[in-house]
């Protein structure tokens, strides 16, 4: 099977697996200690986590604190509730159903638009009185980047909170500038999954959502610390090959345009994660490409949406139709996927398509 699903999750790295097994085994056995537990096999657990921690903040600005979480839904409700201010929040047009949800659960949001480039203006005119902004770093559905430094600083100037939602983006690009709060993922950045974290800036102040020992402080539960060693070492790796993952990505996207040329792309050329390839074929009847195409995982729009049977949200805010909407598959490559790994999977979607195209 070829995985062409990456911005749905990530394999998890060797080296976040070595880290979790090594905490789950501790030494002679001793792993599985409550890391809230004051004798020594919890103290040694502690240690381990407070460890995972710093290397956690590393994607991250100086000057907050980072408190895990379940994962990045649980993040951003804890920004979003737990936020001691009054007013409105605004939310781009693209977000995430994490914050796109949240928000019209707290209230009626404020819609700040996105172009046909599938970016946020960032010239948009605030109201004052906003209670928070909230704005990702990059789509999930269609890899564009957000001008998050711009509209970060107009929330402040709106005297707003500014919510970052990077968890497309940690990793991959340094932290989003002038954030006050930013939640990301593990299993997005080739951690484990039941593990994020809510970044928050010195000074901020929210209000715990998960009641029940306030463990992290800001919330309760008992944390796992291989979960959380699996986070740190994946954080390390994503920091330490930056460079060279983005090259990788560029290479495959570079073969990716010439191997879709005759496909439309959604989303901006240039302002984008290059592992990342939304594209759409007038008449595509996009389920049955993919139960033909049972070797290669690719998504139809994003995981969160397809299955709903409802056109994407994000493909509608930047000017599709319905039809071509739903004429849209997305391709996501990764830190461990070959450039033969996508030739083939390009080669089996193509010969679905032709076999539409020709019986119909
Ligand atoms: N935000 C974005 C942009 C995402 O892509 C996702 C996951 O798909 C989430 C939030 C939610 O992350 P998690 O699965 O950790 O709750």
């Amino acid at each position: 099977m070829i995985y062409l699903d990456n911005q749905a999750t990530t394999p998890l790295a060797p080296e976040a697996r070595a880290a979790m097994l090594r905490q789950l085994d501790g030494p002679d056995g001793t792993g599985f200690g409550n890391p809230h537990s004051p004798h020594r096999m919890g103290r040694m657990a502690a240690a381990a986590v407070e460890t995972a921690r710093e290397k956690v903040a590393a994607l991250f600005p100086a000057g907050g604190r980072v408190i895990f979480t379940g994962n990045a839904c649980e993040a951003i409700n804890l920004a979003m509730r737990g936020a001691k201010r009054s007013g409105r929040i605004a939310v781009s047009a693209i977000e995430h159903a994490a914050v796109m949800d949240t928000a019209h659960a707290v209230g009626a949001p404020i819609v700040i638009p996105v172009g046909a480039d599938g970016c946020a203006d960032p010239r948009t005119n605030l109201p004052s009185g906003l209670a928070m902004v909230c704005v990702m770093q990059v789509n999930n559905e269609i890899g564009t980047v957000q001008p998050v430094a711009e509209l970060a600083a107009q929330a402040r100037a709106a005297g707003a909170l500014f919510l970052c939602d990077a968890v497309q983006g940690a990793g991959k690009f340094g932290p989003p500038a002038d954030a006050d709060l930013i939640a990301v993922s593990a299993h997005k950045i080739y951690g484990p999954k039941g593990i994020g974290a809510l970044w928050v800036r010195d000074g901020v102040e929210l209000t715990p959502q998960i009641t029940g020992g306030l463990q992290e402080g800001l919330r309760s539960g008992t944390l796992s610390p291989a979960l959380v060693a699996g986070f740190g070492a994946a954080a390390t790796l994503a920091q330490d090959r930056m460079e060279e993952d983005a090259a990788h990505a560029r290479r495959l996207w570079d073969r990716a345009l010439d191997l879709f040329g005759d496909w439309q792309i959604n989303g901006s050329l240039d302002n984008r994660n290059h592992a990342n390839l939304s594209i759409r074929r007038e008449g595509l009847d996009v389920a049955r490409l993919m139960s033909t195409c049972r070797n290669v995982m690719f998504s139809a729009g994003s995981a969160c949406a397809s299955g709903s049977g409802k056109p994407s949200h994000v493909l509608k805010a930047i000017g599709l139709s319905d039809a071509e909407a739903k004429s849209t598959v997305r391709l996501g490559w990764g830190r461990y996927t070959s450039l033969e790994e996508l030739e083939t999977a390009a080669q089996e979607i193509k010969a679905a398509v032709k076999e539409q195209e020709l019986w119909g």
